[in-house]
């Protein structure tokens, strides 16, 4: 058994924006069979896996924006005024554990792996890969 890691540098430019990083981990893999650990180290970002549908994804923020209704005021906002983010944030989820077989990500043909940003734009969002297998 070995494990490896390596991490992925993510550059937004939206305050929501869905970026698929499915290529970008498929490269950076360095096991042939085992699991990989995809990690967003940031508390207003996650970590997902769906299908690359342009109106599903549109579709995706519209049900966070109304499950984390601006109709609303935050405790959160008294201190750096991005509450709304971190409450999405926490129904998803900062991370995704998925196979590898053959080097590559054993995704389903409909699915993506997609880095949400929840509170941008920011520089340097940091995703790190943690590779356990053979
Ligand atoms: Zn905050």
């Amino acid at each position: 058994m070995i494990i490896k890691s390596d991490s992925l540098k993510i550059n937004t430019n939206k305050n929501f924006e869905i970026i698929d990083i499915t290529s970008l981990v498929n490269e950076l893999i360095s096991i042939d069979n085992g699991i990989v650990s995809i990690f967003s180290k940031h508390s207003t970002s996650a970590i997902v896996v769906n299908e690359n549908e342009s109106g599903l994804l549109r579709d995706f923020e519209f049900m966070l924006d109304n499950l984390v209704s601006d109709k609303f005021s935050y405790q959160h906002d008294r201190i750096d005024n991005n509450a709304r983010s971190h409450l999405k944030s926490f129904l998803l989820s900062s991370s995704e554990c998925l196979p590898v077989k053959n080097g590559k990500l054993e995704l389903g043909t409909w699915q993506s792996v997609f880095f949400i940003e929840l509170d941008g734009p920011r520089a340097n969002r940091t995703v790190t890969l943690t590779m356990v297998g053979e």
